[in-house]
């Protein structure tokens, strides 16, 4: 079978919910992807930020394939030899006293939500069915029916109404629209530290220390969610830390296991995460010892391999060469870490398509944003690589 067979599969008999590029690959090793047609790719996407440690890394596929060999799955009705080591473990590594294990990032929200009503009733004392959270235009926090009720992009939304009520959308990076947004009825406040399928839009210097100043002002929870920002991914542990701002829950998924299998987590102290009691939430695979077990070997990986380092120090340089191409249709280059948003004058889709004929794998975002963040163990030269055929394409317009 080639490519075209592949992608008439697809189409045939899958839903159209996504545009990929017409790229079909069958194998990943490190920052680079191999197609059905044996061509090599180096990836500058890393599944939207899951393969920050590299494609199919030895050591996070041995803790799987140990695992797997063990015990995949026992429910939470039981407990099992791996969840408590990695909550502990995440717990360390982010300096809260709890975790909440969920799979997927969109679950880990709809679980902070749900922690932040509850704290809401419980602690600040809000009225029943009264709790409201605060989010950001231009927000995305993933793909349930609650999460795109405060998404504030139409095609998100359209026809799949009723949404769920207790939420407001301001302007990101305001912090004066936040404040007026504020009455006694907010829970809590939610945000991506930066915006990455915004296009990684980064919010003025001071914003996040000043949302931390407003929620404690007014006992409010901060909650970030870090599912695509976290993990290494802007140079830092959390995009948070480059303020040196600690939220009252965390929400993390993506990179905690390596791209390996969706494991996702909240993190939060015991006066947050404490309020749940038995019945309160689950989910038959959350906290599963297979997916701990890979979780915990990915989380031993970013520190071991300095992969944090490596993202600020590399990321740094990509961003000043990139800045370096002179083309008449790049409008400006943002970013932190290996983690930039190359905005451009005109659609980002064909650039993308030209580029991937060279051997170099980007997604749009937002029509005409170019998101570069290839796996964080990147070498210096596959670098150079990456600005020479964006170079080469940028400039041959
Ligand atoms: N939150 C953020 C910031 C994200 O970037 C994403 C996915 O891109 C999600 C939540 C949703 O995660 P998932 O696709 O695993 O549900």
């Amino acid at each position: 079978m080639n490519t075209q067979d592949y992608v008439l599969l697809d189409e045939s008999y899958g839903a159209h919910n996504y545009h990929p590029l017409d790229v079909v690959i069958e194998r990943g090793e490190g920052v680079w992807v191999y197609d059905v047609e044996g061509k090599k790719y180096l990836d500058c996407l890393s599944a939207y930020s899951a393969v920050n440690q590299g494609h199919c890394h030895p050591r996070i596929l041995k803790s799987m394939i140990e695992q797997a060999s063990k015990v995949t799955l026992t429910s939470r009705a039981f407990r099992n030899d791996q969840m408590g080591l990695f909550l502990k473990e995440l717990c360390e590594f982010t300096g809260y006293e709890m975790a909440l294990p969920m799979n997927t990032g969109a679950e880990a929200v709809e679980t902070a939500i749900k922690a932040a009503r509850k704290w809401g009733y419980q602690v600040k004392g809000i009225a029943e069915n009264r709790a409201q959270i605060i989010v950001a235009n231009g927000n995305f926090h993933g793909r349930t029916t609650t999460v795109v009720s405060f998404s504030t992009e139409d095609q998100y939304r359209k026809d799949f109404g009723p949404f769920t009520p207790g939420f407001l959308a301001v302007e990101y990076g305001n912090i004066e629209a936040l404040k007026a947004a504020i009455t006694p009825d907010t829970a809590a406040i939610l945000l991506e530290p930066i915006q990455g399928e915004g296009g990684v839009i980064i919010p003025p210097e001071g914003y996040l220390k000043a949302v931390r100043a407003l929620c404690d002002e007014h006992n409010i929870l901060f909650i970030a969610d870090e599912i695509q920002s976290g993990l290494g991914r802007s140079g830092a542990r959390f995009a948070c830390d480059h303020e040196g701002v600690r939220p009252d829950m965390v929400i993390l998924g993506k990179a905690l296991s390596g791209g390996f299998y969706p494991v996702s987590a909240v993190v939060a102290d015991e006066p947050v995460l404490g309020l749940f009691k038995p019945g309160d939430h689950g989910s038959t695979f959350a906290g599963n010892p297979l997916g701990a077990a890979v979780a915990r070997e990915a989380l031993k990986v970013l520190q071991e391999e300095n992969l944090i380092e490596r993202s600020r120090e590399l990321g740094e340089y990509l961003k000043s060469e990139l800045e370096k191409i002179d083309s008449p249709v790049i409008d400006f280059v943002r970013g932190k870490g290996l983690w930039i948003g190359l905005v451009l004058k005109e659609p980002a889709r064909p650039y993308c398509e030209a580029l991937r004929e060279m051997g170099i794998l980007c997604k749009e975002t937002h029509v005409n944003v170019i998101r570069i963040a290839p796996p964080l163990v990147v070498e210096k030269d596959e670098l150079e690589l990456i600005v020479h055929h964006f170079r080469q394409v940028l400039q041959s317009t």
